[in-house]
């Protein structure tokens, strides 16, 4: 009898061969396979009639074949058919289309989804590259009939081959829930189902993958059926009771009691030159108050680019130092490292203390590392700072206290864990700084083992960001522009996507350990790679082909257009060019360390009046008197980073400005982009957009954040669910003995290990 343990292989329709390509996308059971929900519904019972359409939506109809030819152009083979229904018909055309010949005849009934277009030459529609399925006729069977018409029909992601399409899924997903009538079990207290009102999660299932007539689409295309809703509440709070289990347990371990007595306040306040605003100081209260206690702390401190994390970080390293502790600071980049190395250093003389700061980046020479690494051991540096050389390098501190990694979503969560891990007599605290405005809800649920600081208010006195966006054409009027602002004693960047030629061997994407303008230029062609999981059901993911713009050709995108201007020749061709007579400096990953400190202390200095960049400027960099951002090729950039580099300006009162300037015609998500950048400098607003425009996979880049993949739950779309799950293990793990059967206990237990073992494997490593 089938369970939900069975291997797939036993399944009806299903044997030996048919598993062997089912194990290749990770189904091996009864319940893996119950688990591949559909990802979008089309209404047979009631279809769209032809003469409602409207040109720019996508509708899916059903329809008669009329006619169809295979066209042999000369550039490829177009499959054409008319489709019909009554009076109306669309005409239907797959590029590349030979194999769909002889597939289909005229008289026979097909269901089409895809995007409607008004045609040229008539005044009918058309649809490029749409979704068909055949549908049965008089010579099948009554349950193919019955499945396939005349009800809301589920439509599934292949599963590999043409055979194992939406059609097949229905028919054998059918027969197993058949099959299994009255024995799925339970995976959530039924307490917890009463009290929320969720359903079973055999009618869960049943409903999610063949809804009942009368469903409406956009609940179900929304996600939010009670069926629907249940299963991804219980995906949410599998991973929320694990989070919580987690921080339980860090709250249990021995971290150090920091003190903060006056004279330790009074050494924090020293090292201020300006007022701190109130969020800076509710954030550094926060932070205090972890650090007095028993646990380490383990904190994330948010804020928009600019708001003043820096002032924050340092005064909990004085803190550390005051204790008689040393504190370390870990930077994304080597510019970033140097610069807070410059920074903390002019801060912290302030003080009457005298703090030793010590740097320690991969690409020093050899005998300044090893007199860092000696200081370190030695106790006799107080702060270090540097990258991720920190780890790698074999460093041991004396007494380490405090540990503040800068811009977190660079470095990944598996490496935070890993710094954590170094053996060390007393368990530092940690303190992460992001400038990633990660959604409120959002953080706390995904880096549910932090607690969350915000600075929600920007310095005093700062002026908006003019941001325009200019093609290429105007360039002569940008470099006027520049000019004009030097000639006032002002500042600029000039920011270029790659360093020189090929995109390959780019140290920006290395040390960003996340190639994100690969991902960009990826994106373009591909918005549907793996790892976009839970966008399912948000996104249509076609069975075939994906359809694809006659103008679109990917492969140009992908070999990198030779005319990309690049931020070497550019600062060649600018100098003896546009800019003559400014000075200008280069600065770029692949420039040997010190010539990178150099260059950023002549910039820092006014003695470089543009400097000519690529995204290594993207985090952190701090010159005030900088207000141009000019960034070229604007429409290869993300959204998070062209927010990132608009924020290396307006870091002062006087008036700043930001040049996105596009090279080519941008594709439409460029725009989008583009025209975000240019209507708000909100960053929680663009995070959004970019979380919405990307899918938190790629937002948070899963691998390198250790971000799960789900199955079915989205955590832009499901926001609420995912508050709702986390209160709900939170008061599970209170109250897990009260009122609880023994079978339930166990069962909830089990699950969870389960859960964690099989999907967020990579966020146990911590
Ligand atoms: P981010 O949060 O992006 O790391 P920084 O810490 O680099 O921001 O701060 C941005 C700029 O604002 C710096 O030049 C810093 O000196 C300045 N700044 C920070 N806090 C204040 C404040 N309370 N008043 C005035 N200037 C401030
Ligand atoms: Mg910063």
């Amino acid at each position: 009898m089938l369970a939900l343990e069975t291997n797939v292989q036993f399944v009806k329709g299903i044997g030996p061969r048919i598993a062997l390509l089912l194990k290749e996308k990770q189904i091996l059971t009864v319940e893996d396979l119950l688990s591949h929900l559909p990802f979008r519904y089309e209404d047979r019972l009631s279809p769209q009639a032809i003469e409602d359409l409207k040109p720019g939506e996508m509708a899916s109809i059903i329809g008669e074949v009329r006619g169809s030819a295979l066209l042999r152009t000369r550039r490829m083979p177009i499959f054409e058919m008319t489709v019909g229904q009554g009076l109306g018909k669309i005409k239907c055309m797959w590029f590349h289309g030979a194999y769909l010949k002889d597939k289909f005849h005229a008289g026979q009934m097909v269901a089409l989804y895809g995007k409607v277009e008004a045609s040229r030459s008539s005044s009918s529609f058309k649809m490029i590259q749409p979704q068909v399925e055949l549908l049965p006729d008089r010579h099948d069977d009554e349950e193919s009939k019955l499945l396939e018409v005349g009800r809301i029909a589920p439509i599934y992601e292949s599963l590999g081959s043409g055979k194992l399409a939406s059609r097949w899924q229905r028919r054998v997903i059918w027969g197993m829930l058949e099959e299994l009538k009255g024995r799925i079990p339970e995976t959530l207290p039924e307490a917890m189902r009463t009290r929320l009102q969720l359903p079973s999660r055999e009618e869960a299932l049943r409903h999610t993958h063949c809804p009942e007539a009368g469903t409406p689409l956009d609940r179900l295309h929304a996600w939010a059926t009670p069926a629907q809703q249940r299963l991804i509440f219980e995906e949410l709070f599998y991973l929320e009771l694990g989070l919580e289990l987690k921080r339980r347990k860090l709250r249990q371990r021995q971290g150090i009691a920091f003190a903060t007595g006056e004279r330790v306040r009074e050494a924090v306040r020293q090292i201020l030159p300006f007022h701190p605003t109130a969020a800076q100081k509710r954030a550094l209260g926060e932070i205090a108050a972890d650090m007095r206690g028993d646990g380490p702390m383990r904190r994330l401190l948010q804020g928009d680019v600019g708001s003043g994390k820096t002032i924050v970080a340092l005064q909990a390293t004085v803190i550390a130092m005051e204790n008689g502790y040393q504190a370390a600071l870990m930077a994304p980049t080597e510019i970033l490292a140097t610069q807070h190395f410059l920074g903390a250093r002019k801060l912290l003389e302030r003080s009457q203390k005298k703090y030793r700061v010590t740097l320690l980046t991969g690409s020093l020479d050899e005998d300044r590392k090893r007199a860092s690494r000696a200081a370190i051991c030695r106790g006799e540096a107080n702060l270090v700072i540097g990258t991720h050389a920190l780890i790698e390098e074999k460093v041991e501190f004396a007494k380490l206290g405090l540990v503040v990694v800068d811009e977190q979503h660079r470095f990944g969560v598996l490496q935070r864990f890993r710094l954590m891990r170094k053996p060390n007599a007393a368990e530092p605290d940690v303190l992460v700084m992001t400038a990633t405005p990660i959604p409120r809800t959002l953080a706390l649920s995904l880096y549910g083992d932090l607690d969350l600081s915000v600075i929600d208010e920007l310095p005093p006195g700062r002026a908006p960001i003019v941001t325009r966006q200019v093609s290429d054409a105007r360039q002569s009027e940008v470099w006027g522009f520049v000019r004009e602002q030097v000639k006032m004693g002002r500042q600029a960047y000039v920011v270029y996507p790659v360093i020189e030629g090929a995109k390959e061997d780019q140290p920006e994407m290395d040390f960003a350990q996340q190639p994100e303008l690969d991902l960009e230029l990826e994106q373009e062609s591909h918005p549907k790679k793996s790892g976009a999981k839970a966008k399912k059901g948000s996104k249509s993911k076609p069975d075939r082909a994906a359809p694809l713009q006659p103008d679109e050709k990917p492969d140009a995108w992908l070999s990198g257009k030779p005319s990309l201007k690049a931020a070497s020749s550019m600062y060649e061709e600018l100098r003896e060019g546009a800019l003559k007579g400014l000075r200008l400096g280069l600065l770029h990953g692949r420039m040997d360390a010190n010539d990178k400190e150099i260059a950023m202390r002549r910039f820092q200095r006014g003695e470089i009046d543009v400097l000519v960049a690529t995204t290594v400027i993207e985090v952190g960099v701090d010159v005030a008197n900088a207000t141009v951002m000019v960034i070229e090729h604007a429409e290869r950039f993300g959204l998070a980073q062209m927010h990132q580099l608009r924020g290396r300006v307006g870091r002062a009162a006087a008036k700043s400005y930001c040049i996105l300037m596009t090279g080519s015609k941008p594709s439409p998500q460029a725009e989008e982009r583009l025209a975000a950048m240019v209507r708000t400098q909100d960053g929680f607003e663009l995070a959004e957009m970019d979380l919405s425009l990307r899918g938190p996979g790629e937002f948070f880049g899963t691998r390198q954040a250790g971000l799960p993949s789900f199955q079915v739950a989205n955590l832009v779309r499901d926001r609420a669910l995912l508050e709702l799950a986390k209160q709900e293990s939170a008061a599970f793990v209170e109250r897990a003995d009260q009122g609880l059967r023994e079978e339930e206990k166990s069962m909830v237990w089990s699950r969870l290990r389960e859960a964690w073992q099989r999907r967020y494997g990579l966020v146990e490593a911590g």
